[in-house]
């Protein structure tokens, strides 16, 4: 396998790189900041690739937020950008559910398990939805009626057709069992005679292990209850956000990519830079501003390895031109 090229201080490296990509797809988190906090000089990095004549293209995994609460987070660190030119895991999600499951009536309701960015994107895609941020679901604990409702499917919607699973900071037994409850089709009455036993679409906004936040890690979406639902079913959901490649056709649709001509930048291996590799862009860059490291991908099981590396996005400005 080819070394990654170090392009930090290396003028005329820069250059070439740069020369050879017209699109950049941008991870957010650990590229442009870490929580809150923008790295320097990124905002003048992102205009020098647009003076430049490049395209800039935001893709996030995080599901918490909307595209247009992205957009409001990248205006106001003083990063250019359009709302249209922001890919989240959650728009991934629900253009998946509305362009390619295509539910239809009754069955075409989604149960969330996660915040408002999810409900925010299913509502712009115009999927009916339950669960998510509503009070109701937030309830601690289990009483006797609550388990007999679940499992003849009383309690349930029988119009459920499908489960999303994003990070849910509400996550709890309650919500938990009533995913589990569409999952295994507790909720239509003729299961046998429905399609796939009447068991929900099982999918997933994103299934990062950890949330890397204030210099430590928590608990990412794919540990806070996506792990929990396969425990459950035995099944994996399918995950929309990166490194799906149901993601990447989406966001090649969307933007019309040359793929050849189009460069993802990411911080994590087996996200972002598993996404280019995967997805047969023309590059792939890693920064050392977020989880992974260069030892990271010199292991022999690193699950992909960046063609470019720089120390942070911002040394891009490096370019001799
Ligand atoms: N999921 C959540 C909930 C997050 O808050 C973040 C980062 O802030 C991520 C995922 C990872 O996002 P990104 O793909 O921008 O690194
Ligand atoms: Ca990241």
């Amino acid at each position: 396998m080819a070394a990654s090229k170090y392009l930090t201080g290396d003028p005329s490296a820069i250059d070439a790189f740069l020369d050879k990509f017209d699109t950049f797809l941008i991870d957010c988190d650990g590229v442009l900041w870490s929580g809150d906090h923008v790295f320097d000089g990124i905002p003048e990095t992102i205009k020098l690739l647009q003076s430049k004549g490049k395209r800039t293209v935001f893709v996030t995994n995080n599901s918490t937020k909307s595209r247009k609460e992205y957009f409001a987070k990248l205006s106001s660190k003083g990063i250019p950008c359009q709302v249209e030119d922001i890919f989240g895991s959650s728009y991934s999600a629900a253009i998946y559910i509305s362009r390619i499951l295509k539910l239809e009536p009754p069955r075409n309701k989604v149960f969330v398990l996660g915040e408002a960015g999810i409900e925010a994107e299913l509502e712009s895609e115009g999927i009916p939805y339950i669960g998510g941020t509503d009070p109701a679901y937030r309830k601690l604990g289990m009483e006797p009626a609550d388990f007999a409702g679940i499992a003849d499917g009383s309690s349930l919607d029988p119009d459920v057709g499908v489960v999303l699973a994003g990070l849910d900071f509400h996550v709890n037994y309650y919500k938990l069992a009533h995913a589990h409850g569409y999952l295994r089709g507790n909720h239509i009455k003729d299961a046998k005679n429905a399609k796939n036993g009447g068991k929900a679409v099982f999918l997933a906004t994103n299934i990062d292990s950890t949330l890397p936040m204030y210099h430590s890690f928590f608990p990412g979406a794919g540990s806070a209850s996506i792990v929990a639902l396969s425990n459950m079913t035995g099944d994996q959901p399918l995950a929309l956000g990166k490194p799906s490649q149901a993601m990447m056709d989406a966001v090649e649709g969307k933007f019309h990519l040359d793929r050849t001509r189009t460069c993802m930048i990411g911080d994590r291996l087996n996200t972002d830079i598993q996404f280019g590799v995967e997805g047969h862009l023309g590059g792939t860059l890693a920064v050392l501003t977020g989880v992974n490291k260069k030892e990271d991908w010199e292991r022999t099981d690193a699950p992909a390895v960046p063609a470019y590396y720089v120390d942070g996005l911002a040394d891009l400005r490096g370019a001799s031109n």
